[in-house]
């Protein structure tokens, strides 16, 4: 590992660099909150933000994008659609990262997405180590997500008014070598290194009643557990869980015809398994009325189905669906309720 140091000065001219060449994509202030968004000014990033209201994922899975188009002539011809550009995505936190790993799993395997790859392919990922938890609804602790030793091209962690640089992959290292002006960590920059990352973790808490390995199983036993009732009855099939969340990856596809019936566009936008329409099948039959049954479902998702697909869960811990509840439907309490036994 030859580490480097970015010094925090260095930061801005860097990233003017890079806009040169890319779409810079980073962490940015909305009124109290913080978005990732196109850099126009490096002046506006900021890597002091606690959470995101979405996260990166929309970069590489937009919240709407075309998939093809299609002439209705004699010959019917399709044409896919790549709108992907050259990006550089900053300032990922672990948790984020860790959910583009497993989005990377999802759309490779089986049925391979040309969009979600092409993009993928042409970003490059800079990624920051959290020092301290988001707030009191992260258990990334629990998710084993607080840190990550790969997924990134490269990992920054600050130091005072500095940042050790860890190029993780070739495209990492030719971009220092390209954009960055960075020199060789000292042993001092090494010990305030290990300073901090000793720090970081007694800050972070564990949320969780259980070891995660356990989840697959105890989801299981709790098919008919009487929690998925009380959610159901709580819930109010917004959908804003699902939007904000890093792992949730279900899209609605449609076609949109022009007025002469001769061509067509179709694209996709992300869905929600808690809305009301969303296992609505032709005949109006649906698979998943109840809003019990769809809160158990996302769960059975994040803790169970997913596992079972990929060997990984399907949540990270960030605690965005939490904060964004208005209902006060928390994972963290389901999922303790369904270790504790409690009705
Ligand atoms: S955010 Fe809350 S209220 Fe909205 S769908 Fe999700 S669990 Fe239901
Ligand atoms: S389920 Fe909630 S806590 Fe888990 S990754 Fe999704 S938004 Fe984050």
């Amino acid at each position: 590992m030859n580490l480097k140091v970015l010094d925090k000065r260095a930061i801005a001219p860097l990233v003017e660099a890079l806009m040169d060449d890319y779409r810079v994509v980073g962490p940015q202030a909305k009124g109290s909150k913080f978005t990732f968004e196109a850099v126009t000014d490096p002046a506006n990033l900021r890597f002091d933000y606690d959470t995101t209201i979405l996260p990166p994922k929309k970069v590489l899975l937009p919240p709407q994008e075309r998939l093809a188009t299609f002439t209705l002539q004699e010959d019917l011809q399709v044409k896919t659609v790549l709108e992907t550009e050259p990006t550089v995505l900053l300032g990922v936190h672990t948790c984020d990262l860790k959910a583009i790993q497993l989005l990377d799993e999802v759309f490779s395997k089986d049925f391979p997405d040309a969009q979600y790859l092409a993009q993928r392919e042409q970003t490059i990922l800079i990624s920051l180590e959290c020092l301290s938890p988001c707030d009191e609804h992260s258990f990334c602790k629990d998710m084993g997500t607080l840190t990550a030793s790969e997924g990134s091209d490269i990992h920054l962690t600050e130091i005072d008014s500095a940042y050790i640089v860890d190029a993780t992959t070739e495209a990492g290292e030719e971009l220092l070598a390209r954009y960055a002006t960075v020199r060789d960590a000292t042993e001092a920059d090494m010990q305030k290194l290990n300073k901090e990352l000793g720090a970081k973790w007694p800050k972070f808490n564990y949320q969780l009643d259980f070891e995660t390995a356990k989840l697959p199983s105890m989801l299981e036993a709790a098919f008919e557990h009487p929690l998925w009732n009380d959610l159901g009855d709580r819930c109010l099939a917004c959908g804003s869980c699902t939007n904000v969340c890093p792992t949730c990856y279900c899209f609605n596809v449609y076609d949109e015809v022009d007025m002469l019936l001769t061509k067509g566009t179709r694209s996709r936008n992300w869905d929600s398994c808690q809305l009301d329409e969303f296992a609505r099948v032709a005949g109006g039959e649906n698979f998943r009325e109840a809003r019990a049954a769809r809160q158990r479902h996302r769960l059975m998702r994040k803790g169970k189905y997913i596992y079972e697909k990929f060997d990984e869960l399907g949540c990270v811990g960030c605690g965005r669906c939490i904060r964004t509840c208005t209902a006060k439907i928390s994972i963290v309490e389901s999922f303790n309720t369904i270790h504790n036994g409690k009705k």
